[in-house]
């Protein structure tokens, strides 16, 4: 799986759509300070299903909508689709036909939101399914926040146990596994 692209519509200082495609391998976003960036890995995690305000450096989940600028208006809502390329099918169980898969988020200022895969509305556990065990969720690997190296090597011995579980695989069974045991 390789992610394709991101569309960000709204979202903290993305007012206008756009959408940036990611053609080859990319290792790096550049850029002036204040420039968005920071913003760009925010609307991944968002999207993946982050839900605390805080780890997207805000203090509410609507903090996430354009709040207007100079000369500019704020915006109603805000949403961010990443397109994921799955022509190998790696990536999710019924979902692993499909040679794209876009997950999509949004969310309203008077607080309606929705998670969309491909299209469909869904709920946030189907995408965490989707993605369980790829390494790319809210606050799995795929992104090396600020400050997590040395919460790796602080972590107590369960905290690193469970993001060896997400690197070997094994978290989605897990998960699976203590969904059954709750029903
Ligand atoms: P640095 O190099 O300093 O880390 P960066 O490129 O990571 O900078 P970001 O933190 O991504 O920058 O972007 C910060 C900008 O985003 C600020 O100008 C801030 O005002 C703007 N911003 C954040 N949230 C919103 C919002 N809800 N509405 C409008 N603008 C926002
Ligand atoms: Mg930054």
């Amino acid at each position: 799986m390789r992610l394709k692209s991101i569309k960000l519509v709204g979202f903290k200082s993305f007012v206008d759509p756009v959408t940036v495609p990611f053609d080859s391998n990319m290792t790096a976003i550049l850029g002036p300070n204040g420039c968005g960036k920071s913003n760009v890995i925010d609307a991944v995690r968002w999207v993946m299903g982050e839900s605390s305000a805080k780890n997207l450096r805000g203090e509410s989940m609507t903090d996430v909508i354009f709040n207007g600028s100079t000369g500019r208006k704020p915006v109603g809502q805000a949403s961010i689709e990443l397109t994921f390329d799955n022509a190998d099918g790696s990536l999710g169980g019924a979902w692993s036909e499909y040679a794209e898969i876009a997950v999509k988020r949004l969310v309203t200022r008077d607080g309606q939101s929705g998670y969309f895969l491909n299209g469909q509305k869904c709920r946030r556990r189907d995408i965490s399914d989707v993605f369980l065990g790829t390494g790319l969720g809210p606050r799995s690997y795929s992104i090396i926040g600020q400050g997590m190296i040395s919460q790796l090597i602080e972590a107590r011995p369960d905290d690193l146990r469970s993001t060896l579980e997400e690197a070997a695989g094994i978290s989605k069974y897990k998960e699976r596994r203590r969904e059954t045991e709750n029903r």
